[in-house]
């Protein structure tokens, strides 16, 4: 099977298809209309083989994954995501794979309304590079650096699932039968809260999606917004899987550390707050207020009632010495 065969097998006219796509797969570019008032919101994402999925997992896995990871993105930016390109390097044509590759695709860009607009074949180590774009109306994007000293600060879901499912998955835990498939779930097909990012552009402060662990997330709002933070422990939203599986002080460390959990993290001033309940009582996403933004320069403080505790709280770093 050729590139050009391969590219029509799997890729072309598959999935949703949308109106702004003037000119999709088969050229040399794609041709895109961005709608007037709208700002073009972009981000990029590379799964590697045996760093970000296990080396056997399946393709329809990994397009999901893939996808998700960077929707996940766009949602933390407040953007509603449009298209999506796919650089996609393999060892060789594996035709199984590749089926249920394009399967995965196909049901999430029909699951969200995206386009899958073009991409790049080529032979190498398995890698699946995905860039998604989206639109957000001009100056209303999400940023990591709108945070004051006063706001709330939330989450989105439960955290912590996606190292727990992590640990599970390679034996280092032991849980019980009931519990596997949704902890598997949240590890491999995390769900991007696409909604809430959009409905939280006129509400929330700040913004960003957990994928490093909570700490070293917040951290980035903290840097970025130059403030600090009090989290109380007590209060982060853990899963029944999770409160049945470990005692709480572990709960807690996955919640603040794993990496995964592809929730939002974001702050809402205290006049804003009463608008939060209305606005995000649209999509079907639980949220949990996890602490405050005070004054001061990048300080995490964590607590639990009024006093203060301490944890081992670094997250997935790549280049950790
Ligand atoms: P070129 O050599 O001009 O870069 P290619 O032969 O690589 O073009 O690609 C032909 C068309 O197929 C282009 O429109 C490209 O965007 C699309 N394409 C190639 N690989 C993929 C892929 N993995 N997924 C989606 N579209 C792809
Ligand atoms: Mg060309």
């Amino acid at each position: 099977m050729k590139e050009f065969d391969l590219i029509e097998t799997f890729f072309k006219h598959k999935g949703y298809q949308r109106r702004d796509v003037q000119i999709g797969i088969g050229d040399d570019a794609a041709v895109l209309s961005v709608p007037a008032g709208q700002s073009l919101v972009v981000t990029t994402d590379t799964l590697l083989s045996g760093v970000h999925f296990p080396v056997n997992t399946p393709g329809r896995a990994v397009a999901n994954k893939a996808v998700s990871v960077n929707l996940s993105d766009l949602a933390a930016m407040g953007a509603e995501p449009a298209w999506l390109s796919l650089s996609l390097s393999m060892p060789e044509i594996d035709k199984e794979w590749l089926n249920g590759f394009s399967l995965g695709l196909q049901e999430l860009t029909e699951y969200y309304s995206v386009q899958l607009i073009g991409g790049d074949t080529v032979k190498g180590p398995l890698s699946v590079t995905i860039t998604a774009q989206g639109f957000v109306p001009e100056n209303q994007a999400l940023t990591r650096g709108g945070a004051k000293p006063g706001d709330w600060i939330y989450v989105t879901g439960n955290l912590g699932d996606g190292g727990l499912a992590l640990d599970m998955l390679q034996g280092r835990m032991d849980v019980a039968p009931r519990h596997k498939n949704y902890l598997s779930n949240r590890l491999n097909c995390p769900t991007p809260r696409v909604l809430a990012g959009t409905m939280l552009r006129r509400v929330a402060s700040a913004c960003i999606d957990i994928s490093d662990g909570l700490v070293q997330d917040l951290r980035h709002i903290l840097n970025a917004s130059q403030v600090s933070a009090t989290i109380q422990v007590d209060q982060l939203p853990l899963s029944q899987a999770m409160q049945e599986s470990v005692v709480n002080d572990q709960a807690i460390r996955y919640a603040l550390t794993a990496g995964d959990d592809y929730e939002l993290l974001f702050t809402v001033s205290e006049e804003q707050k009463s608008h939060l309940q209305h606005v995000l009582s649209t999509t079907s996403e639980g949220f949990t207020c996890i602490g405050q933004i005070i004054g001061g320069q990048g300080k995490l403080e964590l607590r639990r009632g009024k006093e203060k505790v301490h944890y081992d709280v670094l997250g997935f770093q790549h280049f950790r010495d």
